[in-house]
């Protein structure tokens, strides 16, 4: 996702001769989104840490095994999961982001959908600023016009 709307700025943004405020609106969102992309990713998503005061064997002990995850050797929230690409429990989980390469989960929830709202803004902003560069096309500087018809 990051890669793509990189791409977009640099193969289809900058190069047009456009309006400032068209063009700081796009760099603005662009650097929105991928500065919460980079907040989503390396925020803790809410991994159970490990108590170092009480040892497994008195968890199963004086807890009910159902509550224990026997991976991470942790009480378990009523709605924590463990994540088997992490190999953590997580609080409030959600899924396991691809694109963010973390899980979601109680500590980035907020982080995430601000970064899917940004980065879905930005797209859809984009679109339609090519749509327009396209329609007005004598915007266009000539060193980019690399095909033309031959009349
Ligand atoms: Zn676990
Ligand atoms: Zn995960």
């Amino acid at each position: 996702m990051m890669k793509v709307s990189i791409a977009l700025l640099l193969g289809f943004v900058i190069p047009f001769e456009m309006d400032n405020y068209i063009m700081w609106t796009l760099i603005g969102l662009f650097l929105l989104s991928n500065g919460l992309f980079v907040i989503a990713s390396f925020k803790d998503p809410g991994n159970i840490k490990k108590s170092n005061e009480i040892s497994f064997l008195k968890l199963n002990k004086y807890f009910d095994p159902s509550y224990i995850c026997p991976k991470c050797e942790v009480l378990r929230t009523p709605e924590s999961r463990h994540c088997f690409i992490c190999n953590k429990c997580v609080d409030r989980f959600d899924h396991h982001c691809h694109w963010l390469n973390t899980c979601v989960g109680a500590g980035n929830h907020l982080w995430f959908y601000a970064y899917l709202v940004s980065v879905w803004s930005y797209l859809v902003f984009n679109i339609f600023v090519c749509i327009y560069a396209m329609v007005h096309q004598q915007k266009v500087p000539e060193y980019l016009v690399v095909i033309q018809p031959r009349i």
